[in-house]
């Protein structure tokens, strides 16, 4: 019998049980993967070390007392056993690449806005537009945010009180909202970047792209020693109060007692196992969630649920260099390059064209810890439509056919990067690319998709993504419910907890 019981070992799942843990709770963790972390864990090839779902942070600024800007690194503080320290990426932190034209973005925020007035002189009035609209969606967006977290009477108040501007903001796209900018390379740089919540111009709501956007506002870090310390502390703090961190523990159902909660059944090696709790915290998104429930579901959330579609997926290829790879064009800020001013394309069909935009980062110089050679990992938003015979029925329908449609899509992507970067390419002694197929397999992500849900007017509006669900004694954590990023999904973890300790309210201020 446990205090808590937290499906997935993500920093969502992990900042749950961790916070517990500081109240006393013991908390058992069940991850069906064989690693812990979810998309924090890392992965080795050789003597290359990649991550996997981190490339920056916001909420780190280890100078920062008492701001949000800092608030990611007090929370881990005072939630781990041992500190996780941050590096500060270069700055400018994110490049943006079309053709014949880079711009560099930089923090904080202020900086961004007078670097593109200088750039773009004929535009002030525009930029100073977009960057007071963005301040106002922002101040939307947070309110949506922590309505997540309240009680239902509470949220009603708080959506009440905001209501104009939040729907303002979640109805108006970002493409809308750069509508009246005459510059096309000035709308492609203010609307890049969207891969950073999965979403595109055209879709996205503006109140989602302020948020993301604003959160680098205090700088971009990266966890030194790599996005494995976030698992390797926060674990040590639940077992030290006699909780367990548990791999390769897939969880098939969420059981009820008398209408509530009460524990899970999950499986090894083709074997059932029962454990039983006072409360059930799922992290694993809200369909896995609602399918784990079975007939018990309730209806009314089945409804609001399957309003909501996943995301798009992605494709990654993994990149092991020789040393010294800063000389020949790499540096710990990350390229957003795309090949046309059309950053609202999507790539449609990996298998047979190339990818419309590529993120490239180089995670090994960003962090000063690292040790041995350099890598890049390289990310390309797409539709799962090629892959989705292996999302049905898994690797081994049709080995042959996976294997070449992984390998043409590696080449391709292969021979973009060698485009944009000739003098790496050359440096290149690794390569490995993942799928949908990979995520969909390491995740569990609803079709593989990058972040889960896709970033919609209606997600933002959907009470089925509250923290307390309809079902007494369960709570939803994790990326569905705050949105995309290592520092939000924590947040959700957080607020998980707090709806069972309500103390732990007071390490949001931390
Ligand atoms: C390629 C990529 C790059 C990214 N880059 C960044 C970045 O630079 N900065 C940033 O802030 N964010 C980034 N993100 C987003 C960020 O990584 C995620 O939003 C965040 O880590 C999600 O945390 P989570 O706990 O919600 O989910 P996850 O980390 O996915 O954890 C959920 C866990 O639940 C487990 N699970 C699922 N089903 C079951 C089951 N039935 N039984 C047991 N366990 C189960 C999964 O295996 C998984 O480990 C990136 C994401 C991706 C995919």
């Amino acid at each position: 019998m446990w205090d808590v019981i937290v499906i997935g070992s993500g920093i969502s799942g992990l900042t749950a049980a961790a916070a517990l843990a500081t109240r006393g709770r013991r908390v058992l963790v069940l991850e069906q993967h064989a690693v812990v972390g979810g998309l924090t864990q890392t992965f080795q090839r050789h003597t290359w070390t990649f991550a996997t779902g981190v490339h920056y942070l916001s909420g780190a600024d280890p100078r920062d007392h008492g701001s949000p800007g800092g608030h990611f690194k007090r929370l881990l503080d005072a939630l781990g056993e041992g500190r996780v320290d941050f590096a500060a990426c270069a700055n400018p932190y994110d490049l943006v690449r079309l053709p014949g034209f880079e711009f560099g973005i930089r923090h904080p925020e202020s900086e961004y806005r007078a670097s593109l007035r200088a750039r773009f002189p004929d535009e002030v009035p525009a930029i100073d537009r977009w960057f007071a609209e963005m301040a106002e969606a922002r101040g939307a967006a947070m309110a949506l945010m922590s309505a997540r977290g309240m009680p239902g009477w509470l949220a009603e108040g708080l959506r009440f009180w905001k209501g104009a501007a939040v729907q303002r903001y979640s109805q108006l796209t970002v493409a809308e909202a750069l509508a009246g900018i005459g510059s096309p390379e000035l709308r492609a740089v203010l609307g890049a970047r969207g891969g950073d919540y999965g979403g595109r111009p055209s879709t996205a709501p503006l109140v989602e792209h302020a948020l993301v956007m604003g959160a680098y506002d205090g700088g971009a870090w990266y966890p030194v020693g790599g996005p494995g310390r976030f698992a390797a502390v926060l674990a040590a703090r639940i077992e030290r109060a006699g909780g367990e961190v548990r791999a390769r523990a897939d969880v098939r159902e969420i059981r009820q007692l008398e209408g509530r909660a009460a524990g899970v059944v999950w499986r090894r090696g083709g074997q059932d196992h029962l454990e039983i709790a006072g409360h059930v915290i799922s992290t694993m998104g809200v369909k896995n969630t609602i399918t784990a429930l079975g007939a018990a579901a309730p209806t009314n959330w089945i409804e609001q649920a399957a309003t909501l579609q996943p995301g798009p997926s992605y494709v990654s290829l993994y990149l092991g260099f020789d040393d010294g790879i800063e000389a020949d064009g790499a540096s710990s800020a990350n390229s957003w390059v795309y090949e046309s001013l059309d950053i609202d394309r999507h790539w449609n069909s990996p298998a047979d064209e190339d990818a419309p935009a590529l993120f490239v980062s180089f995670p090994s110089l960003k962090d000063p810890a690292h040790a041995g050679p350099h890598t890049a990992e390289v990310l390309a938003l797409c539709e799962t439509t090629a892959f989705d015979p292996w999302l049905r029925h898994g690797t081994r329908h049709e080995p042959d056919a996976y294997r070449a449609l992984k390998d043409g899509v590696e080449r391709r992507l292969l021979a973009q990067f060698a485009r944009h970067f000739p003098r790496l390419a050359p440096r290149i002694r690794f390569h490995e690319v993942a799928t949908p197929v990979s995520q969909a397999r390491f995740v569990r992500t609803p079709g593989g998709s990058m972040y889960g849900l896709e970033m919609s007017a209606a997600r933002l509006a959907s009470p089925a993504l509250d923290v307390r669900t309809p079902v007494p004694g369960l709570l939803l954590a994790g990326q569905d419910v705050v949105g995309a990023g290592v520092y939000p999904s924590s947040l959700s973890g957080l607020l998980a907890a707090a709806a069972i300790e309500p103390s732990l309210l007071r390490l949001l201020g931390a």
